[in-house]
């Protein structure tokens, strides 16, 4: 059963649900991702079922970037296009339902929104277009899902939410890189902040 209602006016964003961040195997593995597939799997048949627009996100990166510690950066080489680790977790009901697939960090950029990606060290956002292409589909509401919470998933949720749009974030189809209390509570702020509705939030 799905955790919300959708419509022709409303997106599902799944985001990043890839073997780096999602499979046991993976480079970055989130705790819990793996456990996403099927509510997620439930989001996107609801949402299908609803008209809704599916867009679905990959982390997309060459394989030096100075977004990885290897070059300078903070993460882990991850995601690197065209790899296992890029690819999306196996049992998620694909990218095939979704009316965009958008690709973030392909150039070596950072790529946390779905939204927005940026130079590493630079403070500029340069837009992927998914705002544009839910305006042409008149959407006025967006619901996030994925990995990681309080990183891309945040980072897209807050970006929807800027951009003009009813933000939702479904918490229980979300799992944080960092579990503690305090990145809970950061993050349920940012979204309380920015009138970003979360379902299932922790009490
Ligand atoms: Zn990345």
């Amino acid at each position: 059963m799905s955790a919300t209602e959708y419509d022709a006016l409303t997106a599902l964003i799944v985001v990043d649900m890839q073997n780096d961040f999602g499979h046991p195997d993976g480079s970055l593995f989130v705790e819990g991702g793996n456990q996403l597939v099927e509510p997620i799997n439930d989001e996107i048949a609801a949402a299908a079922q609803g008209s809704a627009v599916i867009v679905v996100t990959q982390d997309w990166h060459p394989a030096t970037t100075p977004h990885f510690i290897d070059d300078g950066g903070v993460w882990p080489t991850h995601c690197v296009a065209g790899t296992w680790g890029a690819e999306l977790i196996d049992g998620l009901d694909p990218a095939s339902r979704a009316s965009a697939v958008i690709r973030k960090g392909t150039k070596g950029e950072d790529g946390y929104s779905a939204f927005s990606m940026r130079e590493p060290g630079s403070d500029i956002d340069i837009p992927t277009g998914l705002a544009g292409l839910l305006r042409e589909r008149c959407i006025e509401r967006v619901v996030v899902c994925g990995i990681a919470t309080d990183v891309c998933v945040s980072a897209t949720a807050l970006s929807a939410a800027k951009a003009g749009f009813n933000t939702t974030v479904l918490w229980d189809s979300t799992r944080p890189v960092y579990a503690d209390n305090a990145t809970t509570a950061r993050v349920l702020g940012e979204f309380a902040d920015a009138s970003v509705t979360v379902v299932g939030a922790p009490a």
